[in-house]
């Protein structure tokens, strides 16, 4: 199909050409990336009123049945939801796939509702791309609200939260001394911390540890993004469905919150600088491992290892001969 086409298809908000437009831009075939690049540009600045966010947990805390509750909430208020994944396990041996669709039966067979699963791709770096081209391809497609999963793991939850607006940590009800368990980094990266399972037997425990959590929240210096109150922490029960609206509010409040101060905007504008950054130095490393540059930069090695040059020398000839820079 033609890019024109598949990008009319896109804004008509045809869920087959999403899909097929997805397919593209996970596809490492250079001809399709081609392809994929046209279409981006194609759709550039089209329907930029998503909701992009992010959110993590560990295995097992709730996170599909939380997205599963969350987003059948949304669609009922006729909003469309859109749900992709960073999965930086490359082998995926144990553990589910992330935004696997028979995790989220009921969205997987809602109209108003599109799930992705992770691309399979070796390297943290090719998911991000291909996340983030997903996304704006889902902007393009006019949904409303679109999650972005990861599991709490190495740096996939900083790559998340450098492409989401609000970015959300989903925590299971625990005794206080888990609360040194969460990384400081990402209690300051979330905006809103969930914890899950407050239900049943694990009510209380959940309310107490959402209490500790807000009061390690209120210890943390003041982001100039946040209104008063913020980052918050909440309970809900994915498998009750309880306390989902209330989260709901609590986002859309720190959203328009940050539109109208124009936080919104310039965190965009910032995580559009932190990519363009990363694809550069992506790019010059993807330079070094093609020849001839790999083939020179091994035979400069060797002259450094025999001591015939310095590592300085070495890495400045290579830079200007083979790089022109
Ligand atoms: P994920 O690995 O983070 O996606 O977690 P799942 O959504 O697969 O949930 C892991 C387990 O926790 C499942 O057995 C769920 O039924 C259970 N679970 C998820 N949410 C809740 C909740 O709100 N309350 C209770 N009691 N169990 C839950």
């Amino acid at each position: 199909m033609e890019n024109v086409e598949l990008a009319k298809r896109i804004l008509a908000g045809e869920r087959r050409a999403l899909a097929r437009a997805i397919t593209l831009v996970e596809s490492n075939r250079a001809d399709h990336r081609a392809q994929a690049a046209e279409l981006l540009e194609e759709l550039r600045g089209h329907g930029r009123q998503a909701l992009r966010v992010g959110l993590s947990g560990t295995p097992g805390v709730g996170k599909s049945t939380f997205i599963e509750a969350f987003g059948t909430m949304l669609t009922g208020q006729g909003l469309k939801v859109a749900v992709l994944a960073v999965d930086p396990s490359s082998a995926r041996s144990g553990g589910s796939i992330l935004g696997d669709k028979t995790r989220m039966e009921r969205l997987s067979r809602d109209p108003r509702a599109f799930i992705r699963p992770s691309p399979s791709q070796s390297h943290l770096g090719g998911v991000a791309r291909r996340t983030r081209e997903a996304i704006d391809l889902c902007q393009a497609a006019d949904f409303d609200v679109i999650l972005i999963e990861t599991v709490g793991v190495g740096q996939s939850e900083t790559v998340v939260a450098e492409m989401s607006d609000l970015f959300l940590l989903l925590l299971a009800p625990a005794g206080g001394d888990e609360l040194q368990g969460v990384k400081r980094g990402i209690m300051e990266t979330a905006d809103i911390i969930l914890i899950n399972k407050a239900d049943g037997d694990l009510k209380s425990t959940a309310v107490r540890t959402c209490a500790d959590y807000a009061g390690a929240l209120r210890l943390l210096r003041k982001r100039p993004q946040d209104p008063e109150g913020f980052p918050k922490a909440l309970t809900v029960s994915a498998v009750e469905e309880n306390g989902l609206q209330e989260a709901w509010s609590e986002m859309t409040a720190l959203a328009d919150w940050r539109r109208e101060t124009g936080h919104f905007d310039a965190r965009r504008a910032q995580q559009a600088r932190y990519w363009f950054e990363a694809e550069v130095r992506e790019g010059l490393l993807a330079r070094l491992r093609r020849e001839p540059v790999k083939g020179a930069m091994e035979a400069l090695a060797r002259q450094v290892e025999a001591g015939d040059v310095t590592a300085a020398a070495a890495a400045e000839e290579l830079l200007r001969d083979y790089l022109g820079m």
